[in-house]
């Protein structure tokens, strides 16, 4: 696969697959906003849906009180003013009660003469209003809301008990005028939220046709509120906190987890008719909203997991898919190169022996020579079957070590000795420094002699120019050294490590003059290894190769 056909291929997967999780982050976004509204949605339902209930409940108390109102019986200012006195006394939802006579102004309590802080406090609180300085009439407000059916029977409950308890009439076994019927209609009556000391207060009156007077009470709003709270649910979800503020937008009540602050954002508020400036609010409890942006936190990760797995598993499929065409091209060139070597000693072979069988050689002397270059191409051909041989039992594991006594000094001068003739017809001049003898390993000869052979064997190829072949052993820490360098060309730097792989040849037009298929060194540094030693590269100083061969002295190190 070349190159631009492995980006092409690697961008066809890459801009898809990105596409692909770009649009599901978008989706997810999506339905993350989605998510939020509806949960907002559903806020704004409940919120309301308390704020209705409480707005029912405070209703109910209202009707209740002014009812209780309607029905007390008439007499004189001073008997009414004791009743509703009683009134006040046994009903927690009463605060204050009063009579107010139109042009008069208020009869009861005597604003001269309050009987308690209280009730100085009371008079103080509506001046304004027993002056007739503002209207009566509050403005309206009473709405119904429908409940959800869970809470519904809890909080009917509560509000039959509330309208009892406003309902609640004084004690009248002493009373002795007559009690008021539905023949005297009111001709007003109505509720007024006040405004006072910083909170809100409910007054209610009620007055009949034909009578110049008012009575009226003041709720206690503590009670009423106290009792309201059953509106809230007993136990909220764990995602949301739902609390009552307060007109200066406290918290007067809240069920849920989260410590309400003053920057805390409600999702959603709902007003109270009845309780004018008083709000339900719901918050989320965490603070990335409702649905939680850990929604999409979490799908992101997924999209994100997603995309790279995609990109590595189909990256994992190209490079094998990259490899395999790597694999069968090498194979395929391996094969055409070694028939290409296999072919050219047997060409020679043939060619002097045809010779020499036709005898039309009479010289004894051409034919002695003839003779020597059918044995080296006989030889060349044992070393390059040796060394397919030993490649495809590499490559399979099976390639077996016989160790036995081997003198490393005798098998280098042998080997030397053999190849003299090769490397003076390459025009190279031969230096040993092969001063150590016996130098005895633990060994296997035939492998040691077909590492050294491939290293004597590229010399010649390649570093010929060189004209120089030196072969060195010495001993080195427990091993001993054998070096063998050149003065040729040497290898290039980025190549020196990638020279030992198989198929690897540096392409240079040296290399491309000279017949091989790469296997020579990647097979003398598996033998080596397999030995207990090393093989590695050392640029000579000179710029030409070094090849250091280490074995262990006894054998496996
Ligand atoms: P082959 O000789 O069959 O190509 P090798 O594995 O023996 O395979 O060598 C790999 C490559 O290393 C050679 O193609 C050559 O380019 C480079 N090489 C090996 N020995 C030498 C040397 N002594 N001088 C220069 N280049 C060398």
């Amino acid at each position: 696969m070349t190159r631009l056909r492995l980006i092409t291929t690697w961008l066809l997967l890459l801009i898809p697959t990105l596409l692909l999780g770009l649009g599901a982050l978008y989706l997810l976004k999506g339905e993350e906003t989605r998510l939020a509204s509806s949960a907002k949605a559903a806020a704004g339902d409940r919120s309301t849906a308390i704020a209705g209930n409480i707005d029912l409940a405070v209703a109910e108390v209202k009707d209740g009180l002014l009812e209780t109102l309607r029905t007390l019986p008439r007499a004189s200012l001073a008997r009414e003013a004791d009743q509703l006195e009683e009134w006040k006394r046994g009903n927690p939802l009463v605060r204050n009660v009063f009579i107010w006579e139109t042009g008069h102004g208020l009869r009861y309590p005597d604003p001269e003469m309050p009987s308690s802080d209280e009730e100085a406090d009371f008079i103080r609180r509506y001046r304004a209003l027993f002056a007739s300085q503002t209207p009566w009439q509050g403005p309206p407000g009473d709405s119904a809301v429908n409940n959800s059916p869970g809470q519904a029977s809890n909080i009917l409950l509560e509000r039959r008990e509330l309208r009892e308890l406003a309902k609640q009439a004084p004690a009248m076994a002493d009373v002795s005028g007559a009690p008021a019927s539905d023949a005297a209609p009111a001709v007003t009556n109505g509720w007024r939220p006040w405004f006072a000391d910083n909170s809100l207060h409910l007054i209610g009156w009620y007055e009949w046709t034909g009578r110049p007077l008012r009575i009226g009470v003041e709720v206690e709003m503590m009670a009423l509120l106290s009792r309201l709270l059953g509106n809230f649910p007993a136990e909220p979800p764990y995602t949301e906190t739902y609390a009552l503020l307060d007109g200066n937008g406290a918290v007067f009540h809240q069920v849920g987890r989260l410590e309400i602050t003053p920057s805390s954002q409600p999702l959603a508020t709902a007003a109270i008719a009845g309780l004018p400036h008083w709000r339900v609010a719901v918050y989320a409890n965490s603070t990335d909203g409702a649905t939680g942006g850990s929604f999409l936190l979490l799908g992101s990760l997924l999209v994100g997991i997603f995309v790279v797995a995609i990109l590595f598993g189909g990256s994992l499929l190209l490079w094998q898919a990259h490899r395999n065409q790597v694999d069968a091209w090498q194979k395929t060139s391996f094969v055409s190169s070694v028939s290409h070597e296999l072919k050219t000693p047997l060409t020679t072979i043939r060619m002097y022996a045809e010779l020499l069988g036709e005898k039309r050689i009479e010289d004894p002397d051409k034919q002695r020579r003839y003779l020597q270059v059918i044995i080296r191409e006989s030889q060349r051909l044992t070393r390059l079957v040796n060394n397919v041989l030993d490649f495809s039992r590499l490559e399979q594991g099976r390639r077996k070590f016989t160790r036995e006594e081997v003198d490393l000094a005798a098998l280098l001068h042998g080997l030397l000795d053999n190849q003299l003739v090769r490397i003076e017809e390459a025009g190279m001049q031969l230096a040993r420094q092969i001063e150590a003898s016996p130098a005895v390993v633990e060994s296997d000869r035939d492998a040691l002699e077909q590492i050294v052979l491939n290293l004597i064997d590229n010399a010649i190829k390649y570093a010929a120019a060189g004209k120089l072949l030196r072969v060195e052993l010495q001993p080195q820490q427990g091993c001993w050294l054998v070096r063998i360098s050149d003065q040729g060309p040497g290898i290039p730097s980025a190549h020196r490590q990638q020279v030992f792989d198989k198929f690897h040849r540096v392409d240079t037009s040296l290399t491309a003059r000279q017949q091989g298929s790469g296997l020579g060194l990647s097979i003398a540094r598996q033998l080596a290894e397999g030995l207990g030693g090393a093989l590695v590269f050392c640029p000579g100083s000179n710029g030409g190769a070094c090849f250091e061969l280490t074995v262990p002295m006894g054998g496996e190190a």
